[in-house]
This record gives C-alpha cells, sequence and structure tokens, in this order.
C-alpha cells in the first residue's frame, strides 16, 4: 500500500516588496502511517509554509504531494473535505483557533458537526471523553478559553484534532509557548495518543532536543531547504551538514560557567533574509567550515547512507 503522505520536490515562492521570496524548495518526503516526521529549522525556514502546504492551505507552485496516493492538487472538492478532516493542525497559540465565546465542550462539538461526525446528542459525550483523554477535568467542558492556562489550551486543541478522527496531524510548535514541565507533559500525551489512535504527525519545531523523543525521521530546514534527513537517531549519532551539527551543540552543550558560554554559541550571525539569500551554499556565511567552493557553487543532495541525505560539499 502507498505510504500515509508523500510529499514529492514542492516548491512555494511568494512575491514580497517585488522580489520572489524562496519559501520552500525542492522539498521531498515520504511518511508512513503510524510515524512522526520532525521538521526543524529557525523561524524564518519554511516550517510553517511546508505545513500548510501539506494541508493544502497553499498551494505549491511545483512538485507533489500525496495523501494515501491520491494527487491532493487534482482532488475534487468533496474529497477535498474529507482529507481536511484526516489532516488536523495543532498550533502554537491554541487560543488563536479558539472561538472566545464559545465553550470548550460548544467548540469541539461545532468541529465534528462541520464535518457531520456523530449525532447531536454523541458529540457532547463524544467531546468529554477526549477530554478526558487528553487528561482534562469534565468541568472543562463549560470552561472559555480565556479561563485556562496555555497548557490546558494545547490539551483541547488537541481534544479538538482528535474529535474528527485525523490520520495526521501537524503539530505546528505545540509546545514552544509552554513552561518546560508542561512541555514534556504535552509530548508524552501526543506519544501515548499516537499510539492509542495509530496517528502520523509532522511534528514542526524550532529545537531539535523536542522533536528527538518523537521522530521517527528527521528533516533540518535552512532558508527553505532540507539540508539533511535521516532516521532520528542516526541523525543524533552522526549528524552530517554542518548546521545539524550546529544546532545539536546548541543543544547538548549547556554552559556551566557563564565564561563557556562561547562554545554553546557555535552559529555566527543570523539566519539571511530569504529575500536575498547568499548564492552558492546558503549556509555559507555561518558555517565553519566554508570552503571557497561553498560561496560560489551550491551543493547537490548526497546520499551519507540508507535513507540519510545531506546538501553540502563535504559530504563524500
Ligand atoms: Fe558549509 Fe560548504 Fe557544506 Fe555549505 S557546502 S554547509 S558552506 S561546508
Ligand atoms: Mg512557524
Amino acid at each position: 500500500s502507498s505510504p500515509l503522505l508523500q510529499v514529492e520536490n514542492v516548491s512555494k515562492t511568494f512575491r514580497v516588496q517585488g522580489k520572489k521570496l524562496h519559501a520552500i524548495e525542492n522539498v521531498s518526503f515520504t511518511l508512513e502511517a503510524g510515524k512522526t516526521l520532525g521538521l526543524v529549522g529557525e523561524s524564518g525556514s519554511g516550517k510553517s509554509t511546508l505545513g500548510r502546504m501539506v494541508l493544502r492551505l497553499l498551494e505549491s507552485d511545483k512538485g507533489k504531494i500525496l495523501f494515501e496516493g491520491n494527487d491532493l492538487s487534482s482532488i475534487k472538492k468533496k474529497k477535498l473535505r474529507e482529507l481536511r478532516r484526516n489532516m488536523q493542525i495543532i498550533f502554537q497559540d491554541p487560543k488563536a483557533s479558539l472561538n472566545p465565546r464559545m465553550t470548550v465542550g460548544e467548540a469541539i462539538e461545532d468541529a465534528m458537526a462541520i464535518h457531520k461526525i456523530g449525532t447531536k446528542g454523541s458529540r457532547r459525550e463524544r467531546a468529554v471523553e477526549l477530554l478526558e483523554r487528553v487528561g482534562l477535568p469534565d468541568e472543562v467542558q463549560y470552561a472559555y478559553p480565556h479561563e485556562l492556562s496555555g497548557g490546558q489550551l494545547q490539551r483541547v486543541g488537541i481534544a479538538r484534532a482528535l474529535s474528527l478522527n485525523p490520520k495526521l496531524i501537524i503539530c505546528d510548535e505545540p509546545v514552544s509557548a509552554l513552561d518546560v514541565s508542561i512541555q514534556v507533559q504535552v509530548i508524552q500525551l501526543l506519544r501515548d495518543l499516537q499510539e492509542e489512535f495509530n496517528l502520523t504527525y509532522i511534528f514542526i519545531s524550532h529545537n531539535l532536543a523536542v522533536v528527538e523523543y518523537l521522530s521517527d525521521d528527521i528533516a533540518v530546514l535552512y532558508l527553505g531547504e532540507v539540508v539533511e534527513q535521516a532516521p532520528a537517531d542516526e541523525l543524533f549519532k552522526t549528524p552530517t551538514h554542518p548546521y545539524t551539527q550546529v544546532l545539536l551543540n546548541s543543544i547538548l552543550k549547556i554552559p556551566d560557567k557563564p565564561e563557556n558560554k562561547q562554545e554553546m554559541l557555535s552559529i555566527q550571525g543570523e539566519i539571511p533574509s530569504p529575500l536575498n539569500p547568499p548564492g552558492g551554499c546558503t549556509f555559507h556565511p555561518r558555517c565553519p567550515y566554508a570552503l571557497d567552493t561553498c560561496k560560489v557553487v551550491k551543493p547537490e543532495q548526497r546520499k551519507v547512507a540508507e535513507g540519510h541525505f545531506a546538501t553540502c560539499h563535504l559530504v563524500e
């Protein structure tokens, strides 16, 4: 059978200030049902754009996205509704996607009603069941979004997504705004739910440490391009692209004394503007290993090992 999701050479360009902005360039990956792909990169790397393209909230300029073997771009309206239900998203700020004038119970019922799931009588029961499943007490059904904490709201967002029986959930920085202790709980919850409901995740984060726990595969994005892609354990064992190495360094070396801080900040400078990307390898201004060729010649994607690719001239 076909993988749940196949993304093939997709690109997306925006026009900004009369210039072309390559938000996503030639990205490909395959995701099997029940697995998690971690998408990692700094803000501005194109992670959310890619997520929105998968959901077809944004059309791609080039390439193909297949969901269960169906090409999303040629899908009929009716089937698209079904697909929309199958693909849900949870955001960094769950409050922004909740109606402030609806109670939590109403919001979940409403989502189910839009997709014609269950009956008027059964929806509330299912909503409460799901709230319980994500670790919230019954009474939360009567609460308004402003009465809940960030962690509780994220659980509500997850319950609402689950109410539609999705196959794929795009988690767009779902824990970035939460306290570290709450982050761990929410990630653990996502992992338990994945097992229970055979969910497939695309987990978007700027933080490699956060995706490590959940991801089967990881793709590292830099200025709209995947610079390295590998099974998660392989990526942590053998990080090959200098950018991945730098990202890993910054999470593994917590400085013990302030004077050692330098070590941690081995990444130089800011991510360049995607409106004016550097030539050659786009990472070269920040790369500790940059060669003269890197400034002019764009590296190709090279195979490091089975399922492990990196886009760097240093890969033999
Ligand atoms: Fe660094 Fe050159 Fe590799 Fe780019 S191609 S990551 S600049 S070594
Ligand atoms: Mg984002």
